[in-house]
């Protein structure tokens, strides 16, 4: 690994907020804007601005309805790169449904979003450092809902699958499916299947969806044809279950079940992530199969990027608002 290159003093944490654009049926409905976009052309600073009280919420970066997929992946890019250099990366988006983390993450066919560009990107770059590396890149995608791991690009994908952590430390899943990826041109197919997958068995695709997290693993062997060495990383990307409190007459039985599995694995990642800011001498991954699944990726000299989906709508105002503050606690 290249431990030499130089550490930023605020650690290995970035956190980018996007907002996307009032819908039209928000439009029509006659909903305000409570992100005050001006003030966020300095690129750092989201303002909720709520009748006379305006409240500034700092981040790495912030992306107004204006700013596009391309936008987005520029700074996400020299991440997603040091994954080729031996570092475990995981990004990840936060955010009620509704607000584009399904957008920002896969994107659609003709808006490509972070996972498409990001395997494009390592691509690309591999392809400049042949005479120095051989690069071997296979993907993974999961769902975890309920606290159960599906392996999403196998045939039997109702087995159920465990982590287990080896000898020197690496954690994985004995039977998933890592596919090899070649070319970018093999890399869309892989991606859709893997999305068409979550569908499967369950009767609403979209609520299902909302309530499961989807994590793409792309997985690295680098062998450096100069020095012989070889080593393995590790790039998580995660399209989140939806952070948003059901209204308690909805929660009952299974409903209950699932939004208690969200809360908790939510809670999890975001009490990790205050550790690991916090340099707290112990970090609770082992909590939730999300925070224990993403163990490698986050923390030591790995580097975490997590996007802040908001709505800039009126009527999400509470939800934003406790987006905002997950955010302002991590970060
Ligand atoms: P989530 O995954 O958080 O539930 P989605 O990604 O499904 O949200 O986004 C909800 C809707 O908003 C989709 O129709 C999506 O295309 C649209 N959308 C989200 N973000 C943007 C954006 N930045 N620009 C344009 N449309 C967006
Ligand atoms: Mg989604």
């Amino acid at each position: 690994k290249l431990h030499n290159q130089v550490q930023e003093a605020k650690g290995n944490i970035r956190v980018f907020c996007r907002c996307r654009p009032l819908s039209k049926p928000e439009t029509i409905a006659g909903c305000a804007s409570v992100i005050d976009f001006d003030a966020a052309k300095d690129g750092e600073l989201c303002i909720l601005s709520n009748g006379s009280t305006k409240r500034p919420f700092k981040f790495d970066r912030v992306y107004t309805p204006k700013d596009d997929q391309v936008d987005v992946f520029a700074d996400a890019a020299p991440m997603v790169v040091s994954v080729l250099d031996g570092y475990n990366v995981c990004i990840f988006a936060y955010g009620q449904t509704g607000t584009g983390k399904t957008f920002t993450m896969e994107g659609t066919e003709t808006n490509r979003g972070v996972n498409y560009r990001t395997l494009e990107e390592l691509f690309k770059i591999a392809n400049e450092r042949t005479e120095t590396y051989t690069y071997n890149i296979s993907v993974s995608v999961l769902e975890v809902y309920n606290e159960q791991i599906r392996d999403l690009l196998a045939i039997e994908t109702s087995k159920k699958l465990e982590i287990k952590q080896a000898s020197e430390g690496f954690h994985h899943i004995p039977g998933i499916v890592e596919a090899k990826v070649e070319n970018i041109r093999q890399v869309w197919n892989v991606l859709q299947a893997g999305s068409s997958a979550r569908a499967v068995g369950s009767n609403n695709v979209n609520e299902h969806s909302s309530r499961s997290h989807c994590m793409l693993c792309i997985m690295v062997r680098a062998n450096n044809l100069i020095t012989g060495e070889c080593t393995k990383s590790k790039l998580w990307l995660v399209d989140l279950a939806g952070s948003e409190r059901l209204a308690k007459t909805d929660v009952q039985g299974d409903r209950l079940k699932e939004a208690q599995n969200i809360n908790r694995s939510l809670s999890a990642l975001g009490d990790v992530i205050s550790a690991l800011a916090n340099k707290s001498s112990h970090i609770p991954y082992r909590n939730s199969k999300l925070t224990h699944l993403l163990q490698d990726s986050l923390g030591g000299d790995s580097k975490t990027l997590m996007f802040v989906q908001i709505s800039p709508s009126d009527q999400d105002l509470s939800e934003t608002l406790s987006s905002l503050n997950f955010a302002t606690r991590v970060r």
